[in-house]
């Protein structure tokens, strides 16, 4: 049964309401499957953006942090199940070590060694 706390009446998108399921899981939030992308598409906008605003400069670790606190908190949704999540995680960690690299082949040369740096590291620390 989802937590009656967590689990909100009406869709965060358009505002309909929500049957919740009976069964366990992590509570719904959108009525429909258009609401959630509708809703996904919105976060990554809004990532974007926030990641936009905060690029270069030399306090660059400092604002993105600060960045980070601003992302809503479906920006870090993951799968109920914590195998699922870990996978998805080291995947997209993968990924990100690939578009590192690729940013650092063809970026300005100071964000370009920071993008090689945290290419390595990553892909260092994810063997
Ligand atoms: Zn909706």
């Amino acid at each position: 049964m989802p937590d009656p706390v967590r689990a909100p009446d009406h869709c965060c998108v358009c505002g309909d309401p929500i049957e919740q399921p009976v069964a366990q899981g992590r509570p719904r939030r959108h009525c429909s499957a258009a609401c959630r992308a509708r809703r996904q598409r919105a976060t990554r906008a809004r990532v974007k953006a926030v990641v936009a605003s905060v690029v270069g400069g030399p306090d660059l670790e400092e604002r993105m942090r600060a960045a980070l606190g601003r992302l809503p908190e479906e920006a870090f949704d993951l799968p109920a199940d914590p195998d699922q999540a870990a996978l998805l995680v080291l995947a997209e960690a993968w990924v990100l070590v690939e578009r590192l690299e690729r940013v650092a082949a063809t970026g300005r040369p100071e964000l370009a060694a920071r993008c090689a740096g945290a290419a390595a590291a990553l892909a260092a620390s994810l063997i």
